[in-house]
């Protein structure tokens, strides 16, 4: 059985790739033993000084396969903005500063925005997901999906920037889905599953 870590430090984002790929329930038709970062000892977080969300995946894939010796799989995501020139983008867990809460990202965003219509801001989450054995990259896979920033936060789910992301074909903010609504059309659920793919034809 292939030990593969799910190398996050962000608890929302373990959490969406663990159901994305179904760990709990073991709905993974694979021979492979999901292991979280929670259950090793605490490692620093890892400097994303990439300038690409590719470069960042690899980065922290690489960095965290290196610290604990296990097959790794990592994401690197964002937010890209037309208007504000592709911001916040590979600088989305930190828009409003280092240490900033998704609330200061929030209003950092809205307020950029301010001269912009609504009709017209249109952006995009993007994801990176790739697969390291430690020496080189196994797979890696992309995902994305278009929606348009709002004003006025809506919904309670997902985290982030969703309650501001609105899904005109779904009439809702990523916030207001369902995870599985989400997973089904987020950049994080195209590109994990793409993963996933690549990772079958692998251990096949
Ligand atoms: P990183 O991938 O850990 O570098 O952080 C990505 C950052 O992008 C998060 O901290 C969020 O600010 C934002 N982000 C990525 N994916 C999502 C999402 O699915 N919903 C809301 N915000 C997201």
């Amino acid at each position: 059985m292939r030990e593969i870590l799910i190398a996050t430090g962000n608890p929302d984002k373990a959490r969406e790739i663990e159901q994305i790929l179904g760990v709990a329930d073991n709905g993974t038709p694979l021979p492979i033993r999901w292991r979280r970062l929670v259950e090793f000892d605490p490692i620093k977080e890892p400097i994303e000084d990439g300038a690409t969300f590719q470069a960042n995946a690899e980065l922290k894939a690489r960095y965290y396969a290196d610290a604990i010796g296990l097959w790794t799989l990592a994401d690197d995501s964002g937010l890209e903005v037309d208007a504000l020139g592709g911001a916040p983008g590979v600088r989305s867990a930190r828009y409003a500063g280092e240490h900033a809460s998704y609330a200061d990202n929030n209003t950092l965003l809205v307020a950029q925005l301010a001269d912009v219509p609504e009709a017209t801001r249109i952006a995009r989450y993007r994801c990176v997901a790739v697969l390291t054995d430690g020496r080189r990259i196994l797979a890696s896979a992309e995902g994305s999906v278009e929606g348009r920033i709002i004003d006025t936060p809506r919904g309670r789910g997902g985290f982030g920037y969703d309650p501001h992301f609105y899904v005109d074909d779904l009439g809702m903010t990523m916030a207001e889905m369902t995870a599985d609504q989400k997973h089904a059309i987020s950049h994080r659920g195209r590109a994990i599953r793409a993963l996933r793919s690549e990772l079958a034809r692998l251990l096949a």
